[in-house]
């Protein structure tokens, strides 16, 4: 089977250390294994998104070096496939509207417990849909981190496909795209380990073979934050693209030769397609940079 990795940032703010981890991660893991690296906007969430961010994701991403393979995809032009697909699990019962507030799941403990199931309520505005949970996923191994258990009670429940706000759900989303462009793995940050599950579980109810999981550790900041846009993580100076990738692939474990900033972008990517290794990535899932 031929491999096929992806990148998919939001375009919630510019590129930080962070997201600069996990494309390079994802590029060294597809380069490695002869594979295409392809490339998603996950603009899904229009209030959080940053005006430009996008473009200049992309752009950053040019910058390093970092080429992706095809066309990329848009999560906003994507839609109807989306909604089809919720459509289809409405008309089979397998999905259904659910008007429960976050205050009555927190009063329930913190889960949802199924309360609209038989409610029969039509999709209206301002109502969620959530998925009947016929796949409870309770572990995974994740290439990088083994054994992965998620709780019970979060493995069990129907979460939610597309949000009272009207917008798509993520993991729907995510899940539904990575089998349009037939990708093999998913390599990203360990912020989205718990999550997996869910996503695992699409698949089957979709009757689609997962793909592999590499989660890689987290880059925190001096305060032991992890480098997030709700952490305002600083964005990336491409002025300074050479220094910052050479951190950037000490982070992900490489044993870099010493003259190695006297190399160009290009031929420090292909030293790192050469020499990536998923066994020398930091074991810790946190890691001070
Ligand atoms: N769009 C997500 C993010 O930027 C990543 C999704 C994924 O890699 O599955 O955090
Ligand atoms: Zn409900």
């Amino acid at each position: 089977m031929n491999y096929v990795g992806r990148f998919a940032p939001s375009p919630s703010g510019l590129l930080h250390f962070g997201s600069l981890i996990a494309a390079l991660g994802s590029y060294f893991q597809a380069k490695a294994h002869d594979g295409q690296w392809l490339m998603r906007i996950e603009d899904l969430d229009p209030p959080r998104e940053m005006p430009g961010a996008s473009t200049a994701i992309l752009k950053t991403l040019e910058q390093f070096g970092l080429e992706w393979d095809g066309a990329v995809m848009y999560q906003s032009q994507r839609h109807e496939h989306y909604q089809a697909q919720i459509d289809t699990w409405l008309n089979r019962h397998q999905a259904y509207c659910c008007q429960c507030t976050r205050k009555q799941i927190k009063a329930d403990g913190g889960f949802y417990l199924g309360h609209c199931r038989h409610s029969k309520l039509l999709p209206t505005p301002g109502l969620s849909i959530r998925l009947f949970m016929q796949n409870p996923v309770e572990s995974f191994t994740d290439l990088h981190q083994g054994n992965i258990t998620i709780p019970s009670a979060l493995a069990h429940e129907d979460f939610i496909i597309k949000r009272r706000d009207g917008y798509f759900a993520y993991n729907l989303a995510v899940v539904i795209d990575d089998i349009e462009q037939g990708v093999t793995e998913v390599v990203r940050g360990a912020d989205l380990i718990e999550p997996t599950g869910r996503q695992i579980s699409l698949y089957q109810t979709l009757g689609q073979t997962p793909v592999s999981y590499l989660h890689l550790p987290l880059a925190m900041d001096e305060n032991g934050k992890k480098f997030s846009k709700q952490n305002h993580a600083k964005p990336i100076k491409t002025t300074q693209a050479k220094p910052t990738l050479m951190r950037a692939m000490e982070f992900l474990g490489f044993d870099l030769p010493k003259d190695f900033l006297s190399s160009s972008i290009e031929d420090m990517l292909q030293w790192g397609i050469k020499n990536w290794c998923i066994q020398q990535l930091p074991t810790k899932n946190h890691i001070i940079v």
